[in-house]
């Protein structure tokens, strides 16, 4: 299955460079890869002209739990989704730690973006601190148990994205074996939550991915894409991410 190469690029980018960015992409990206770009929220309807008509897909950084509300400063999945987003980050670690978003909260998030037709990237992954604890089984059980009883309706499809918070922007990248296993792991999760619906889901790998090691993450089983930061900001960067691993597979 071709993989899914998810750029997350935060609030690192000006609306000016994001929409030249994605344009840049759009001109660029090969047809035969599932790349989706995450602009913040600002630059998302200038982003979604600039990438009509191209392989590249757009993507929101987080999404509200409800389709309307008063939620002041929350951005309603129903108008993510009606200015052209596919899919929607949820539960990124720099939520949960900056912002202390919590399972019961991601979880409404999970639900209202599906209820709205895009497909949610589920953030997951242990601290440095809960891995040296021995914990990180238990962090992952308790951050995909929002999954339970998840009506995955249709050809509706989902992504869980194993972020180790200590591989992100850290340069620290997890090894393909401790990949491995968390993603095994959270398959199984996975499998429980959702049942035969668990077909539909891809399990992401995120936390320092770069040119020099996207082929050996994604020559991982159940490994079936990556969400990239810093690897993925700019044009040039996204497009040499894409030829290390086509260059891999071919
Ligand atoms: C991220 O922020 O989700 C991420 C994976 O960042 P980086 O690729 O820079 O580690």
């Amino acid at each position: 299955m071709t993989p899914l190469i998810v750029a997350n690029w935060k609030m690192q980018l000006s609306d000016a460079d994001a929409v030249a960015t994605a344009q840049r992409l759009a001109a660029t990206a090969p047809p035969d890869v599932e790349v989706v770009v995450c602009p913040p929220f600002t630059s998302l309807v200038r982003i979604a002209d600039a990438l009509r008509g191209s392989s590249v897909m757009l993507g929101a950084q987080d999404c509200a739990w409800l389709e309307r509300g008063a939620l002041t400063g929350e951005v309603s999945p129903a108008d993510l989704a009606a200015l052209g987003c596919r899919y929607v980050i949820v539960g990124h670690s720099e939520r949960r730690q900056l912002l202390g978003e919590q399972d019961a909260v991601i979880g409404k998030k999970v639900r209202a973006a599906i209820v709205e037709g895009l497909r949610p990237i589920l953030c997951v992954g242990e601290t440095f601190e809960e891995r040296r604890a021995g914990k990180r089984e238990a962090v992952l059980t308790a951050q995909t148990a929002v999954l339970h009883g998840l009506d995955l309706v249709g050809t509706q499809r989902l992504c869980v994205a194993y972020e180790p918070v200590w591989a992100i922007g850290t340069g620290h990248a997890a090894t393909p074996e401790d990949v491995a296993q968390a993603h095994a792991f959270i398959a199984e999760q996975v499998r429980e939550h959702l049942r035969a619906a668990a077909k539909r889901v891809r399990i992401l790998y995120g936390g320092s991915v770069g040119p020099e090691n996207i082929a050996a993450f994604l020559a991982v089983p159940r490994v079936d894409g990556v969400l990239v930061g810093t690897a993925g900001q700019t044009a040039a960067r996204l497009r040499n991410l894409i030829a290390h691993w086509k260059e891999s597979a071919e």
